[in-house]
């Protein structure tokens, strides 16, 4: 039954890409470029991200107006919690509702490398963000989840147990960390139903490309890594002709993969490049 839905209907799953704010006005036309090439497949949208600490606030927010001008698409913005009071990060989302951008990820967030000691009073959790911003507007609200578990957690099970407060505070799906074996995002649906959460838990898809900075960023997460993935891209550098095919391919296996599963779509981790997103787009019917 796996195979057959490997192979069918893979069409109807649509693809959102996320997107962070550019440094300079260089970077900047490059991501006007990315947006142009996605925003044909983009039917789930764009997702802008914050940095930590809240320290991309304005960029997140002009970022974010500027791709649904563009695009035409719906946007998300990610809005963080650590780092911010709680009026700066209300104040954060009145703005956005202001400027139409009515769909927020919200998140804890990560401590700043640098921060000040200590940081501002502001909600501890992203669970109690979620509260506030649903009592503040009416905004589509989603949160993060981690099939292999957030690194500060202890248990699966009790990081589930949080995911679930983040739904029923009001969110109304989950966006994963990316795993690299599909059959984690597999028993995580699994583990999340015996939670009895039913909201959509929509897979991250990293592309899989730079496979140094992946496996870094997957080591960085606690986000298992299968060998093949370590021996196909291994045997890459030895012929760095072949790269882009086996990039290709590879991620285009594992998006397959993860829609077996029943992902409802994907959540692409674009980082502001389009080749390999739009080549996922096309081999997967876009
Ligand atoms: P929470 O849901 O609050 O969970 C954090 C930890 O606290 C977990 O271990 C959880 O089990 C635990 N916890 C939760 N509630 C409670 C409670 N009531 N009592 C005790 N423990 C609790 N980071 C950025 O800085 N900017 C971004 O734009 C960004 N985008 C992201 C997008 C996605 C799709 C994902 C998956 C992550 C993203 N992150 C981003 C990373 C995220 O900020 C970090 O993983 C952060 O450490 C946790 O944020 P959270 O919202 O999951 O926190």
């Amino acid at each position: 039954a796996l195979l057959q839905r490997l192979f069918v209907s893979q069409g109807a799953v649509p693809l959102g890409f996320e997107l962070f704010p550019p440094r300079s006005a260089e970077l900047r036309e490059a991501l006007w470029t990315t947006v142009d090439r996605l925003s044909p497949v983009a039917e789930a949208g764009f997702s802008v991200t914050m940095g930590a600490g809240g320290s991309t606030r304005a960029g997140t927010h002009d970022t974010a107006v500027e791709v649904a001008r563009r695009s035409g698409r719906p946007v998300t913005a990610h809005l963080t919690a650590l780092g911010l009071s709680k009026d700066e990060a209300l104040g954060a989302a009145d703005a956005l509702w202001g400027a139409g951008i009515t769909r927020i990820l919200a998140l804890r967030g990560d401590r700043p490398r640098h921060a000040p000691e200590p940081l501002p009073a502001g909600f501890d959790h992203a669970s109690d963000l979620v509260a506030a911003l649903a009592a503040r507007h009416d905004f589509e609200i989603t949160v993060a989840a981690y099939p292999e578990k957030h690194p500060e957690a202890e248990t699966l099970d009790g990081d589930i147990e949080h995911l679930k407060e983040k739904l029923d505070a009001g969110a109304k799906a989950a966006i994963c960390q990316f795993v690299l074996d599909p059959a984690a995002y597999g028993r995580f649906l699994e583990t999340c139903g015996r939670h009895g959460i039913d909201a959509p838990i929509v897979p991250g898809v990293m592309p899989l490309e730079g496979w140094t900075r992946v496996r870094s960023f997957a080591v960085a997460n606690g986000t298992g890594v299968p060998d093949w993935l370590d021996r196909l891209f291994a045997k890459g550098e030895e012929t760095p002709e072949l790269m882009p095919y086996l990039s290709a391919v590879a991620t285009v296996e594992h998006a397959r993969r993860l829609i077996a599963y029943g992902a409802p779509w994907l959540h692409v981790y674009a980082m502001n490049r389009w080749p390999l997103p739009l080549a996922l787009a096309r081999l997967l019917g876009r």
